[in-house]
């Protein structure tokens, strides 16, 4: 099974959901079996008390679970009905390991973030039957609530063969009026944050208000250590909907295939 997993940095709302349902689109669209998996690092059991003004609207799976708004863009891009599997929080997490722990099973052991919570997580990855698994990590790099999934992402990275993963990091790049400039840093500040938890991105994509020059791109390219054809500005659209258009026509298919080494097809089917 091969996974790609979503990461977001500098800012929250930057469009990472919409990048990993539209990353889901356009490899479904190439001839490839996928499905998702929205990690979210609250403790919250599921997002069904959260506050609609805080939290966007809940979104109700065909299980009945409710979910965060994420599952919805999933379910709208891929065309596959989402289900409560779709979606893993910390709370269910914890819940599931105190169950675990009051019923005896841990035989007497000290129960431990590493390797119990961890391994609980792993398990839950494991699971999903698909040939793509798109894991897509909420809250942004750097966030003490994140760092447990990115631990057990980075171990099951390991596990299973690096070659079966691959890492694309959404960031925010602002554009400093007074100065004209487009500026890199918080990006690549946030490439560091990801690389000190041992994980280096395969894939940067890069939003910004309007498209941005290539050698800010190339700044980005360098001091995140990713080759330059895999830095991939995203810059403000209209609608949504059309992102999976703009990314395929950029060819973000074929280099997920070539750092997965899948071949894909060319299905195009735009209707989402
Ligand atoms: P995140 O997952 O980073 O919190 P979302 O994917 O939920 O962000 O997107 C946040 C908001 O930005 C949504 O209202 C979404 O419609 C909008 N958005 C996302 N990507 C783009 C884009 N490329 N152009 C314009 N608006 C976008």
């Amino acid at each position: 099974k091969k996974h790609i997993i979503v990461t977001g940095g500098v800012l929250s709302g930057i469009g990472k959901g919409i990048v990993s349902a539209s990353v889901g689109k356009i490899m479904k669209d190439s001839g490839i079996n996928v499905n998702s998996l929205k990690l979210d690092p609250y403790l919250n059991v599921d997002a069904g008390t959260m506050n609609p003004n805080q939290h966007g609207e809940v979104f109700v799976t065909d299980d009945g679970y409710e979910a965060d708004l994420d599952l919805g863009h999933y379910e709208r891009f891929l065309g596959i009905p989402m289900k409560k599997f779709n979606n893993l929080t910390t709370g269910q997490v914890y819940k599931s390991i105190i169950e675990k722990e009051r019923a005896g099973k841990y035989l007497g052991g000290t129960v431990q973030m590493v390797p119990h919570v961890t391994n609980e997580i792993k398990e839950r990855i494991k699971s999903i039957d698909t040939d793509l698994l798109l894991i897509e990590v909420g809250g942004t790099v750097g966030d003490i609530e994140g760092e447990i999934f990115l631990e057990a992402i980075r171990q099951l990275s390991v596990e299973e063969g690096k070659e079966n993963f691959m890492f694309i990091h959404v960031t925010f790049v602002p554009y400093l009026g007074v100065t004209n400039e487009f500026k890199t840093k918080p990006t690549q500040q946030s490439v560091q944050l990801l690389r000190k938890i041992g994980i280096q991105p395969d894939m940067l994509i890069i939003r910004t208000e309007k498209e941005i020059d290539q050698s800010s791109l190339e700044k980005v390219s360098l001091f995140g250590g990713v080759k330059s054809e895999y830095v991939i500005n995203l810059p403000d659209l209209n609608n949504v909907y059309e992102v999976p258009e703009v990314i395929h026509k950029m060819g973000v298919q074929n280099l997920i295939a070539k750092k997965l080494n899948i071949s894909i097809t060319n299905n195009l089917n735009w209707n989402c």
